[in-house]
C-alpha cells in the first residue's frame, strides 16, 4: 500500500514538473518531446554514450501539432568519423556536420545510411559539402533506391562489413529487412554501443507501410541476439542502457501485437485493401499501444501491410 502511495507521488510529480532535474532522470517513456517537458530549444542534443561514441537527437515534425527526434551515431576515432544516418534536409545536417566539427579536426570519412527514408537522408548533400571524399555506405536495396540522389552510396553491404578507422573497428550489419526492406544496423564492439536506426522506433506506433511486419520481429531478435551495452533508433529519445534495452523489448512486443491484431481481423473476414479503404482500423483494438506516438497516422499502413503479408503479396527479398 506504501508503494502505491510513493508510486502515485511520482507519477503526479512527474505531471506537474516541467523541466525538472529529476525528470531528466527518470524520463517518461513517450517519443513526445512535450511529454517529456522538452521544447524546440532543447535541441538538437548530444548525448555521450560511451568515450567517442555519440547520439544526436534533433527535433522534427510529428503528427499535426506535434514533433519527435531524429537520431543520429556519430563515431569519432584517431582516423576520423563515421556518422550513421543524416537529417530531413541540408540545414538540419549543416547542423549536425556543425557539431562533428566541434567533437574532432579530424574529417568524416563514412556516411552509413541505416534508413534510406528522406527523414534520415535528405539532408546528406550536407556531408558531402563539407567532407568530398566521404564514403556513404548503404545497403544493397538502399544503394539502388539511392542511386540517382545528390549522395549515391558508393559502397553496399549485404551482410557485415567491418571498417577499421583509426584504432576502432566498426560494424556495418545487415540482419535483415525491417521498416525501409534496406536497414543496417551499426555497432561498435570495443564500446558495445549498437545503432539500430528505424529498426528500432522507441514509443513510436510501429511504421509499416513500407516494413515487412514478421521479418522485421526476426530482424530484432537478431540486433538483441548481439548483446550490446547501448541500443538506440533512428526516432524516439535515448535513455540509460537498462531502460534502452527494456524499451526495444517494448517495441517488439508492440510490432508482435500489431501483427497479432491484423491477423485477428483479417481472419475475422475485415476488409482492408488500402490506408484509405480500411474497415478493419476502426475495429482495431490496439490496448496499450493505442496511445503510443504517430498511432493515429501509422495504423491504416500497418493494417495493410500486416494483411499483405498475411495474402502473399508483400515484395519478395530482392
Ligand atoms: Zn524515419
Amino acid at each position: 500500500m506504501r508503494d502505491m502511495v510513493f508510486a502515485g507521488t511520482i507519477a503526479a510529480a512527474l505531471l506537474l514538473a516541467p523541466m525538472t532535474a529529476a525528470a531528466q532522470e527518470a524520463p517518461v517513456q513517450t517519443a513526445d518531446p512535450i511529454l517529456r517537458g522538452l521544447g524546440a530549444s532543447d535541441f538538437p542534443r548530444l548525448k555521450q554514450l560511451e568515450p567517442n561514441v555519440y547520439a544526436y537527437e534533433e527535433l522534427r515534425p510529428s503528427e499535426p501539432g506535434k514533433f519527435k527526434t531524429t537520431v543520429d551515431m556519430i563515431v569519432v576515432t584517431s582516423g576520423g568519423v563515421l556518422v550513421a544516418d543524416g537529417q530531413g534536409n541540408v540545414a538540419a545536417t549543416e547542423k549536425l556536420v556543425a557539431q562533428i566539427k566541434k567533437l574532432t579536426p579530424l574529417p568524416i570519412k563514412y556516411v552509413v545510411v541505416c534508413s534510406e527514408h528522406e527523414d534520415h537522408t535528405g539532408g546528406n548533400a550536407a556531408f558531402k559539402a563539407a567532407f568530398p571524399d566521404a564514403v556513404f555506405v548503404a545497403s544493397p536495396v538502399s544503394q539502388k533506391a539511392l542511386a540517382a540522389s545528390a549522395t549515391p552510396p558508393a559502397e553496399a553491404v549485404a551482410d557485415k562489413r567491418t571498417i577499421h578507422l583509426g584504432a576502432t573497428d566498426i560494424e556495418i550489419l545487415n540482419l535483415g529487412r525491417a521498416h525501409t526492406g534496406g536497414d543496417l544496423s551499426v555497432y561498435v564492439p570495443g564500446a558495445k554501443v549498437l545503432f539500430m536506426s528505424e529498426i528500432y522506433d522507441h514509443r513510436l506506433f510501429p511504421s509499416l507501410a513500407r516494413g515487412y511486419p514478421s521479418e522485421w520481429l526476426a530482424t530484432i531478435k537478431k540486433n538483441q541476439a548481439i548483446g550490446a551495452k547501448w541500443v538506440f533508433g533512428g526516432h524516439g529519445f535515448v535513455d540509460d542502457p537498462a531502460t534502452m534495452k527494456r524499451e526495444l523489448a517494448a517495441f517488439a512486443d508492440e510490432l508482435t501485437a500489431v501483427i497479432t491484431e491484423g491477423r485477428r481481423l483479417h481472419d475475422a473476414g475485415v476488409a482492408c485493401r488500402s490506408v484509405t479503404d480500411c474497415d478493419a482500423v476502426k475495429v482495431a483494438n490496439w490496448g496499450p499501444y493505442e496511445t503510443w506516438s504517430e498511432r493515429v497516422t501509422q495504423a491504416p499502413g500497418a493494417l495493410v501491410r500486416v494483411y499483405q503479408e498475411i495474402d502473399g503479396k508483400l515484395p519478395k527479398q530482392e
